[in-house]
């Protein structure tokens, strides 16, 4: 079926504190639509890591609640939630070449080890590394070692993908080639994306919605151009356009 909420991702006056005092999270509202590219933009300390990390079920959402597809994930455990997740560092396993770090979430599975090499083969293919399932991490770049994480996170097919600053390693230009592989994915594979940066330049240029934190709330959220023609406080002003 296609209700509104159907695939939709939704934050729902969501609060979060780690200390029973302090709220990092004020009140989070947020609707995603499916394939939706959202960036979470704003200064370190604002929330954004907290936000994500509440959605990959890794951090109990304080109060309010959150939905995936029309249905609080409250109960459901992050294992099953269908989402792949991607940090600034790789966490790949140094002592497994690249095809067996790619293989280990699904033998942890227990799936069939025809299947396995199967997507482990397809997976390399799909970030361009075919020739490199044989290397070990350390021989990698950083920017080939950031496509294998990418890799890893979308071997189970994930309907929701989750980036936390995953550029934030690379030099400049790596960046800008990593951003493009990021959308190519993006278009392909179709999942919903929520990246975090602090970087307002790779935001505007991949993202559909953009919503501005500070200080544990979304001061706005709206298609790029949309925060430099009409943006919605002094905050949001300041903020961008502080760094070009
Ligand atoms: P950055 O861009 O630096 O990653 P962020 O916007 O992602 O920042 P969070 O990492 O969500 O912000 O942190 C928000 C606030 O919550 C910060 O003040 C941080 O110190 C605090 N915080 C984050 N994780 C924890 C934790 N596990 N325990 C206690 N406090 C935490």
């Amino acid at each position: 079926g296609s209700d509104v909420n159907d695939q939709y991702v939704r934050f729902i006056n969501v609060k979060k504190s780690y200390d029973q005092k302090n709220l990092v999270v004020k009140n989070f509202n947020l609707d995603i639509r499916k394939g939706e590219f959202v960036t979470l933009l704003g200064p370190s300390g604002s929330g954004k890591t907290t936000c994500l990390m509440m959605l990959a079920g890794f951090e109990d959402v304080t109060s309010g609640a959150i939905e995936i597809n029309g249905k609080s994930v409250q109960d459901v455990a992050p294992y099953h939630r269908n989402i792949g997740m991607v940090f600034q560092h790789y966490a790949l396993f140094p002592h497994m070449t690249i095809a067996e770090n790619l293989a280990y979430p699904l033998k942890v599975r227990k799936l069939p080890s025809s299947e396995v090499k199967q997507k482990v083969k397809d997976s390399l293919a799909l970030v361009e590394l075919d020739a490199f399932g044989g290397r070990y991490p350390g021989q990698l770049s950083g920017g080939q070692k950031q496509r294998v994480a990418l890799a890893r996170s979308l071997i189970f097919e994930p309907s929701i993908v989750l980036m936390d600053e995953p550029l934030g390693a690379l030099d400049k230009n790596l960046r800008e080639h990593m951003q493009y592989e990021i959308k190519r994915l993006h278009e392909q594979l179709g999942f919903t994306a929520i990246y975090v940066t602090h970087d307002q330049t790779e935001a505007l240029t991949m993202s559909d919605r953009i919503a501005v934190f500070n200080d544990g709330v979304v001061q706005q959220c709206s298609h790029p151009s949309a925060l430099y023609e009409t943006p919605a406080n002094s905050f949001v002003a300041d903020f961008i356009g502080e760094n070009n």
